[in-house]
């Protein structure tokens, strides 16, 4: 398995970034996962915490953004509002190569105002949690009939916390042909059931804790 980012096709200026930030190799779950997500296959990716897997899908949903268009074209679904945080610190950090990405994040707990003033702005990238999702859907103040990417986090987390019924609401309102892509530290039976539900042919790659 070759580790090495340059083997991607990406960007110079992307290489560029990934080495400023002191990413030299990838980590397993990213030499195992990137591809298959740079080729725009729907993936079940597992891999323990902390093995690097906000990388493995924001190179991929960042790579396939059109950042003239501003549209909300990737999200990525998050169990907690500190994990939302964490991926859209990570996102922006990868995005820096790439002039004008606009991430924003909605979680609760927060006013919905600011957020809908970020929504009108215009955002390529929305990080959030299943719930101010739904609720900004359902307002009207967010639409994902532009998106391409979709990215459930810690999906076995959020999954356990009870929002598989929000979680399916949402991908409902995304156009049937995005790339869809779960991400979790295991593998419990009902992540099939959401896969059968919501992927087509995913490509399913398993880290074991060795990283
Ligand atoms: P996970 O989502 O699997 O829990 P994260 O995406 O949060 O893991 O990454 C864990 C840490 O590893 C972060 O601090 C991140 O910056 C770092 N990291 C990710 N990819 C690499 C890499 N290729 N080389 C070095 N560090 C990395
Ligand atoms: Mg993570």
């Amino acid at each position: 398995m070759n580790t090495n980012f340059f083997c991607l096709q990406l960007d110079p200026a992307v290489l560029g970034n990934l080495d400023s930030l002191g990413y030299q190799q990838m980590t397993p779950i990213q030499a195992e996962g990137l591809p298959h997500v740079l080729a725009g296959s729907d993936l079940i990716a597992r891999a323990k915490t902390g093995s690097g897997k906000t990388v493995a899908f924001g190179l991929g949903l960042l790579n396939r953004l059109d950042r003239q268009r501003f549209a909300v074209q990737a999200l990525v679904l998050c169990p907690t509002r500190e994990l939302a945080d964490q991926v859209a610190r990570e996102l922006r950090r990868l995005a820096r190569a790439s002039a004008n990405t606009k991430i924003v994040t909605l979680c609760g707990g927060t006013p919905l105002g600011p957020q809908v003033g970020s929504l009108e702005h215009g955002a390529h990238v929305v990080v959030g949690t299943p719930g101010r999702v739904l609720k900004h859907l359902q307002k009207g103040t967010l639409t994902l009939e532009s998106v391409r990417t979709v990215v459930l986090d810690e999906a076995d987390r959020m999954l356990d916390m009870g929002f598989y019924d929000d979680m399916e609401v949402i991908l409902s309102a995304t156009p049937s042909q995005r790339q869809t892509l779960f991400f979790s530290a295991t593998y419990p039976a009902i992540i099939r059931e959401l896969s059968r539900a919501f992927q087509r042919v995913p490509v399913e790659v398993s880290v074991e804790s060795q990283h």
